[in-house]
């Protein structure tokens, strides 16, 4: 997309974000009738997923060339996922220690919400098992995002290996992915409506600006830390994508459609398409955009790190209960842990935080304390995942180029 277009579009996208807000706070339930236009949005880039990640995955190993080469650069992937997960849990549990927003508060409206109980069972076994699924047309009908992307990192990988008919087929995958991305900037046209739409349907469910705010107070210092803490890893990632990619304040505006996406559709799997065409159209390496984002879209969740941090101690320390440095050792590997299996989906955070619940002993009733505020952290925990995703492409892309420039031979040298 020329460039005079990318920034209209944001713009266009921007001030629909920002009217949504405005409708949705005002008007709150009045907006519901237009709730429909945003979930149409959503429905579109829902549709593009699996066939994008299908043949973006495949192109992109493809073009790696070599399994060795996918093997180191996968590694590296998930090593620079790991470490900024875990910073931002720790940096989660720095702030809630400090702050305690849990003191003082009245757990009486705790109560495990419906459908809870029955997943207590989600535990590091099922994290593993999710990688594989037995049936990929089934995994594709429920978005499970996971499953495909590992047999298309397979396929891919087998496909470098058997020659020309291999090659044969990258080609076509290749033409796929070009195609799939067409259709997300057709899509992305109607983002402003569908952005708008989403926005103030959202506030219309909550009951309006009004009925949110006295949410907001019951609960108030907690939503001030999460928000808090994940505005300051924003900035940590910025200052990380500045250095290692040099790539910090005007890669934020680049990714400017895919943050707001982020924020109205609450999902990183959702966005995902947005993401890769804004990341691909700052330059990010092709490479890189085709195999590290749809990786870090399931995987990588900074966002959702912090909050399930901030969440599971907010919830000690409304419920009086001490947690000393070895529960809290807990509380960073399985939030970790947590953050990586949560899907990319609306409130999937919540959702896996029963694993960190359980696994130091606190009531599941004090999901109950966060329900109301869930789904307006979501969006800017979502936010957040998606820039830490976009981050992580340009700092693996930025390896890759260097990479190929090492092993490009040298060029001739006139003679003398
Ligand atoms: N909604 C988040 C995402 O899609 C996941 C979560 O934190 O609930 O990235």
């Amino acid at each position: 997309m020329p460039q005079f277009r990318q920034q209209t579009l944001l713009w266009a996208i921007l001030v629909g974000a920002a009217a949504g807000l405005v409708c949705g706070w005002w008007f709150g339930e009045a907006m519901a009738p237009v709730a429909w236009l945003g979930d149409l949005f959503l429905d579109a880039l829902k549709m593009v997923i699996v066939p994008l990640i299908v043949a973006a995955v495949i192109s992109g190993i493809g073009s790696l060339g070599d399994v060795r080469r996918l093997g180191r650069i996968g590694g590296l992937t998930l090593l620079y996922y790991l470490l900024t997960t875990a910073s931002a849990v720790l940096l989660g549990l720095v702030l809630v220690n400090l702050v305690q927003p849990g003191s003082g508060i009245d757990t009486l409206a705790g109560g495990v919400p419906e459908g809870f109980a029955d997943k207590e069972t989600t535990g590091f076994s099922d994290i593993v098992r999710s990688l594989i699924s037995p049936n990929l047309v089934a995994a594709a009908a429920d978005t499970q995002l996971l499953p495909i992307i590992v047999f298309s990192l397979l396929l891919g990988a087998a496909l470098t290996t058997v020659g020309e008919h291999g090659r044969t087929t990258l080609a076509f995958f290749d033409g796929l992915n070009e195609a799939m991305m067409k259709l997300v900037m057709w899509i992305m046209v109607a983002a402003p409506v569908g952005i708008f739409a989403l926005i103030a349907g959202r506030f219309a469910e909550a009951g309006g600006g009004a009925a949110f705010l006295a949410e907001v107070q019951a609960v108030g210092w907690y939503v001030a830390t999460v928000i808090g803490g994940l505005f300051l890893h924003f900035l940590l990632l910025t200052a990380v994508g500045q250095a290692l990619a040099r790539r910090g304040f005007s890669y934020v505006r680049a990714q400017g459609r895919a943050l707001v996406t982020a924020f109205g559709t609450g999902t990183s799997s959702g966005t995902l398409p947005v993401t890769m065409e804004c990341a691909r159209e700052a330059g990010v390496d092709d490479r890189a955009v085709r195999f590290v984002l749809p990786l870090g879209a399931t995987v990588n969740m900074d966002g959702t790190a912090l909050y399930e941090a901030v969440a599971v101690m907010f919830i000690a320390q409304a419920y009086g209960i001490e947690l000393g440095l070895a529960e809290q050792t807990l509380v960073f590997i399985t939030a970790t842990l947590a953050a990586i299996g949560a899907a990319g989906i609306p409130q999937a955070g919540l959702v896996t935080m029963i694993i960190v619940l359980t696994a130091v002993n606190l009531p599941l009733e004090g999901i109950g304390l966060l329900l109301a505020v869930d789904w307006f952290l979501d969006r800017l925990r979502t936010l957040v995942n998606v820039w830490g995703d976009s981050v992580g492409a340009a700092v693996i892309g930025q390896y890759i180029g260097a990479n190929d420039a090492a092993a490009a031979p040298a060029a001739p040298q006139p003679n003398a």
